[in-house]
């Protein structure tokens, strides 16, 4: 693979598994299995690996996925979207490495040994429930807040929803609890709460949740704690994250969690090496189809807090931990008929409809089969019965055909020729596994795609998920980006489910999206291969829209990182009349099409944070301050009520630490400040000006 090849796959990897991410931890809604999600993890690790000039501190092989709610967010449950306080972690909230295969259990363990060089020690080997992340942090024996994992650093603050699931103790009982402690666990939905849910929910013709793990996390939330409590969730405890010496292992600390009233689960298993975990994990293997909840593998961790502390972590987690995950369940069903689907890039996908079937808890009525390939290495035919395998998402896919079963002229199913949405004739190119749909500005479902990509959060930034713009679509609305600006308040209010305050909310949000920098516009455009960064190198080396518009494909080749295929991209893009119009009213509209004045702002994850700094730092002071303000923070000399927090280094004031304890205000050091922002660990501002700090990023192209 060249290295431009590599580029641009791991632009493509990284943006389905951000989309992907966002559809599973912030809409609870996933479309594609676990298992694809993590072998395309796999792959962009792969290539991290082999390409590690492309690996950037934002990569997703990097960060936890993150739950935070945004106000534009879409949710499975409309009642979701809720802007929840947030609040740092004590401790970051991270992922845990997985892997498929005991080989890879038994790597872990040799890893293990090698770093702890002779010390002994233990596993826990866990269930690994399959809900979502809580921590839990009491004080004085009092639940004080609840917050959920969020992107690892920052949680949505979640207390009031927390204080209605049942085995949750608001009081601790026994004795010898730290007056202020964090524990962390998984909330989770049993199957019996599950499935009334989803009875109801179909009663109430809203749709039914995916699965548990899903019910479970947009359970938890929701606007109304009363309706929280309604639902039924469970949740179980299994880590105290700690650095003092309280407990010499992780079974002490949960054993005395227990007895202070804490739900720790009583399926652990202290074993001394790799034949126990394999032991454990086998009788898990089926024993968990058993239990009331959903699992989905299991969790080894070293037992002993001293060799935790000596393996350490990764950026997203910990050494001393790892998931082994459960492979998907099978079902046996025969196939009906096949539709072929199209996807926003205009990539076809078949899809068979099946003969419903149970399968993990959910019945089963289509199946994804990728690609024309796919079809025909499967050799599938209408009335064959097939394997579907799940393993939490919506749409399972076939993996064999049983065929013993095939039934006498069983009739070979023809890919179609042109597009099922807008009959364009489809088109495939060599390298490419699927049939595409070229007609990228007249098919319905591409246009939407590329309007919801318009609208998104690292482009325009508008209040406008895919339903709001489904909605303006199919009422003929909005056809291009430029009718959005076109827009009225009267129109809207005129619109099914629109008040008042959502019309003018969606309108100051567009209003808004005027400040938005040329490179993000640029990037909003949707243009097929330009990620985020690629956006802002061609925006800089340029200047100016018109100057992208009139370059030859070679000029936009001198671009950094730019190689043929982009500039072919960009270049046929501007070709298109469509486009120039389409720019010429985006400029009408008063967006920004120049880089001129603009001051680089890198992100605005510390909007709104006002940060007093003390002491001494890796970077000199005024180079900190910068940074703050490079990601949308604000410096303030003193400390008052208002201040977000006190950054200390080396040698703080001790008149400033006195002052922010006196007021509350939270104390972080440098690495809690850096992990707050992309690319932190990673960032002096020098660097961040050269614009050197991103690579592609998600995008819908
Ligand atoms: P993870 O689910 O693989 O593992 C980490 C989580 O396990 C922890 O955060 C914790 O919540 C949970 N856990 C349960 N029992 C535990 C125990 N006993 N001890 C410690 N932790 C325990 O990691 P993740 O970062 O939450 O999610 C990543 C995974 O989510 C991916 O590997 C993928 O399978 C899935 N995912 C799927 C999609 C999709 O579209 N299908 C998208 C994003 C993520």
């Amino acid at each position: 693979m060249t290295r431009e090849e590599a580029k641009i796959r791991i632009s493509e990897l990284r943006d389905a598994i951000l989309e992907n991410s966002r559809r599973y931890y912030v809409d609870n809604n996933p479309v594609i299995s676990d298992y694809d999600y993590d072998h395309m993890m796999y792959e962009l690790e792969e290539l991290e690996r082999s390409f590690p000039e492309f690996v950037t501190p934002d990569s997703p092989t990097q960060k936890v996925g993150s739950d935070i709610d945004s106000p534009a967010g879409e949710n499975a449950e409309k009642a979701t979207g809720h802007d929840f306080a947030k609040y740092p972690h004590r401790y970051p909230m991270l992922s845990l490495g997985n892997t498929y295969s005991i080989e890879e259990i038994e790597a872990f363990s040799q890893r293990a040994d090698k770093t702890l060089q002779g010390t002994s020690f233990t596993y826990s080997c866990e269930l690994k429930f399959d809900g979502t992340a809580i921590c839990l942090n009491y004080r004085n024996g009092h639940l004080f807040r609840a917050l959920t994992r969020g992107d690892g650093t920052v949680g949505d603050d979640v207390t009031e929803n927390v204080k209605h699931i049942a085995n949750i103790p608001q009081d601790l009982t026994g004795t010898g609890w730290p007056d202020d402690f964090e524990i962390r666990g998984e909330i989770v939905m049993p199957y019996e709460s599950f499935d009334a849910l989803n009875r109801q929910r179909e009663l109430e013709e809203e749709t039914p949740f995916a699965n548990p793990r899903n019910a479970a996390s947009g359970s938890l939330k929701l606007i109304d704690p009363e309706e929280v409590g309604r639902r039924g969730l469970w949740c179980t405890l299994y880590h105290i994250p700690s650095d003092t010496d309280m407990f010499e292992t992780h079974d002490q600390a949960l054993n005395a969690a227990a007895s202070w009233g804490l739900p720790v689960s009583d399926k652990r298993r202290i074993c001394s090496g790799i034949d126990g975990i394999e032991e454990y994990i086998r009788y898990w293997d089926t024993e968990r189809k058993m239990l009331p909840y959903a699992t989905d593998g299991i969790v080894i961790k070293i037992n002993e807090f001293a060799s935790q502390r000596a393996l350490g972590y990764t950026a997203k987690s910990p050494r001393w931990a790892v998931a082994f995950k459960f492979q998907a369940e099978k079902a046996l069903t025969p196939v009906l008929s096949f539709d072929y689907q199209v996807g926003r890039t205009g990539a076809v996908t078949p899809v068979a409809n099946l003969e419903p079937v149970q399968l993990s808890g959910t019945v089963v009525k289509r199946a994804t089969l990728n690609n024309e390939d796919w079809m025909r290495q499967l050799d599938i035919r209408i009335g064959d019965w097939v394997y579907v395998e799940k393993g939490g998402e919506i749409i399972p896919k076939i993996t064999a055909v049983e065929l013993s079963r095939r039934p006498e002229h069983a009739v070979s199913p023809v890919f179609p020729a042109v597009c099922p949405d807008c009959g364009a004739e489809l088109v495939r190119q060599d390298a490419e596994a699927k049939w595409f749909c070229p007609n990228v500005d007249g098919c319905p479902t591409q246009i939407q795609g590329k309007l919801v990509h318009f609208m998104g959060r690292k482009a325009m930034n508008v209040i406008a998920g895919p339903a709001t713009v489904e909605q303006l679509f199919r009422l003929g609305l909005v056809r291009t980006p430029a009718d959005f600006y076109d827009l009225g308040k009267g129109q809207l209010m005129m619109l099914e489910g629109w008040k008042d305050r959502a019309a003018k909310r969606f309108l100051d949000s567009l209003a808004e999206s005027r400040n938005v920098p040329f490179e993000r516009v640029f990037f909003a455009l949707g243009i097929r291969y330009v990620g985020e960064t690629t956006a802002k190198e061609i925006c800089r080396h340029f200047g100016d829209i018109d100057s992208i518009i009139a370059a030859t494909e070679e000029q936009l080749s001198e671009v950094p990182d730019v190689g043929d295929v982009i500039a072919r991209s960009v270049y046929a893009y501007f070709r298109d009349e469509r486009h120039i119009a389409q720019i010429a009213r985006l400029r009408a509209s008063g967006l920004r099409l120049s880089m001129n004045e603009e001051v680089a702002q890198l992100s605005d994850s510390l909007a709104g944070k006002t940060i007093v700094i003390s002491g001494n730092f890796s970077i000199s002071r005024e180079a900190m301050k910068e940074l703050i303000t490079l990601h949308g923070g604000k410096n303030s000399g003193s400390i008052s009520a208002r201040t977000s927090y006190l950054l200390a280094g080396s040698k703080p004031g001790p008149e400033k630490l006195r002052k922010a304890e006196q007021l509350g205000v939270e104390v972080i050091d440098e690495a809690a400040f850096r992990a707050m922002i992309p690319g932190g660990s990673a960032v002096s501002p020098a660097g961040a000006a050269a614009g050197t700090l991103f690579d592609d990023e998600p995008t819908l192209f």
